[in-house]
């Protein structure tokens, strides 16, 4: 069974102290059956670009296992964001862009996060913003007007509102047809509820830390038929992100 792991890390997180080595994703990604990884870099205060090469270098030793996504400083000027963006995107072929309203302290409405939804329309590439746990610029709500302004662009809630704000990403998914909701840390009720209210087609299954897979897989596994988990974890994330799988 092909299981698409869209929302994993490398590096140090600057808030949790979560650390993912490339032995420990390799690892955990065997013991659970995930067949494909999507990577990011954490929020963190180290180099970006150099945790951009790592993910690179990832892709290119485990080919077709894994998948890059870039996150970068929406505080960046445009011509220093979009270099790093096309780099990503253009040469590393990376697949989703991140933005962690939480991490790089920013509302998802700022007029700085405008240039993110922007290349994301023009490569084609899915927006991934962090929602829930954090800060109040991680609302889920916060999402419906870039949604609304480029509805070409997928926008997937990371975490879906993590618990607390869950029934508010069930809102906006169900206010804007170009978001998806991507339940990790949310109670397996919320899961069915989301399925329920959104639709199969428009959940998809991501970890976030290795240890929590086997924790986010029994979720899926406990309220779904095996037709909606073939969705959540192969189909869907190869629709929304594009995925050639090897
Ligand atoms: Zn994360």
């Amino acid at each position: 069974m092909t299981i698409i792991d869209t929302h994993m890390h490398l590096g140090m997180s600057k808030f949790s102290g979560h650390r993912t080595t490339v032995e420990t994703l390799n690892q955990y990604m065997e013991r659970y059956g995930i067949t494909h990884g999507m990577v990011m870099p954490q929020p963190t205060l180290d180099n970006i670009a150099l945790i951009h090469d790592e993910i690179y270098q990832l892709t290119q030793h485990h080919s077709g296992r894994f998948y890059g996504m870039a996150s970068i400083d929406p505080w960046l000027s445009e011509q220093e964001y979009e270099q790093e963006f096309r780099r990503c995107i253009e040469t590393y072929q990376f697949v989703a862009v991140k933005l962690h309203p939480h991490g790089h302290n920013i509302s998802p409405l700022a007029s700085q996060c405008h240039k993110v939804y922007e290349l994301a329309d023009q490569f084609h590439v899915p927006v991934i913003i962090h929602t829930g746990l954090g800060s109040l610029n991680a609302l889920p709500s916060l999402v419906i007007e870039p949604a609304r302004t480029f509805p070409n662009v997928t926008f997937v809630l990371g975490h879906a509102g993590f618990a607390v704000f869950t029934s508010e990403a069930i809102v906006a998914a169900k206010t804007c047809e170009n978001i998806v909701l991507e339940p990790s840390w949310c109670p397996t009720f919320s899961v069915q509820s989301m399925v329920n209210e959104v639709g199969i087609d428009r959940i998809i299954y991501g970890s976030d830390h290795v240890e929590n897979i086997p924790v986010e897989l029994a979720k899926y596994h406990s309220v779904l038929t095996d037709k909606q988990l073939e969705a959540v974890f192969s189909a869907n994330p190869q629709r929304i992100f594009h995925l050639d799988l090897r």
